[in-house]
């Protein structure tokens, strides 16, 4: 049997690794991939699906002609503001052409954290699916300060999952999986599944974040440690290659899954 056949709910991360090119733009050939692969799981599959995306620092900076990533909050939460509008334009015009509406909903810490809030958030997101609208996330990034961040994408991923009662979380990067070494470094091996994410933890060499993006594995591993505590998966996939949510359905061994 397929591991992923029952599966219902699924919450797609989308990195900023994943959606840019080299030079910072932002890689919409990938993106329209990515749209044509959830179009198949709704349409074919009858999944419902969540997007969390990142992105949109990097889309802004590449629209402001700034080259490195500024250190500066205002500078960062500007580049965010004239991002997300590029980022949701382009998910917007790829859905639409595979025939399906989107929803963006931009998300604080606090949003999910408190019951009330939590409640409605809960509650829109339920009536898009309802819809069969795809609603696609971000962190409210040009408002949010310390106090009220998630930080990275990976966690807020992870208490989407957990907010909706999805079923499995994929979070999409630019590396194949979790190594056991820095795989932009050095050449480790690939771990398929992980079982118990501590004895994982002192075997690998977690690398840093990277430089457009936030995450890094520490925190894709913190997500999966999230995800998996609540008794659902988690995987980690290569979303630059081709067909990888496909291929991750129809049962072929690719990424690093998470197991409960
Ligand atoms: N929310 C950020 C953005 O859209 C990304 C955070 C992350 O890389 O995890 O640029």
């Amino acid at each position: 049997m397929k591991l992923f056949s029952n599966v219902k709910r699924i919450v797609v991360k989308i990195g900023t690794n994943v959606l840019t090119t080299e030079n910072n733009r932002l890689d919409v050939s990938v993106i329209e991939h990515i749209v044509e692969q959830i179009n198949w799981l709704v349409k074919e599959k009858n999944k419902e699906v969540i997007i969390v995306t990142s992105g949109a620092i990097a889309a802004g900076m590449q629209i402001l002609g700034w080259k490195k990533r500024p250190k500066k909050l205002n500078m960062l939460q500007a580049a965010a503001s004239v991002g997300q509008s590029r980022l949701m334009r382009t998910y917007e015009r790829l859905f639409r052409e595979e025939g399906l509406n989107v929803g963006q909903i931009l998300l604080t810490r606090d949003v999910l954290t408190t019951p009330e809030r939590r409640l409605y958030a809960k509650s829109t997101l339920l009536t898009l699916l309802k819809y069969k609208v795809i609603p696609i996330i971000n962190e409210n990034d040009s408002v949010a300060v310390e106090e009220i961040k998630f930080g990275d994408n990976d966690i807020l991923s992870s208490f989407v999952v957990d907010l909706v009662d999805a079923d499995l979380l994929i979070i999409l990067s630019d590396v194949d999986g979790i190594f056991t070494d820095d795989p932009k470094k050095n050449k480790g091996k690939i771990i398929r599944e992980v079982k118990k994410i501590e004895k994982l933890e002192k075997m690998i060499n977690i690398g840093s974040p990277s430089k457009k993006g936030i995450g890094g594995i520490k925190s894709k591993i913190e997500a999966a440690k999230f995800v998996t505590s609540k008794n659902k998966c988690c995987v980690i996939l290569n979303g630059k290659k081709p067909n990888c949510i496909k291929k991750l359905m129809k049962g072929e061994k690719i990424g690093t899954i998470f197991y409960p």
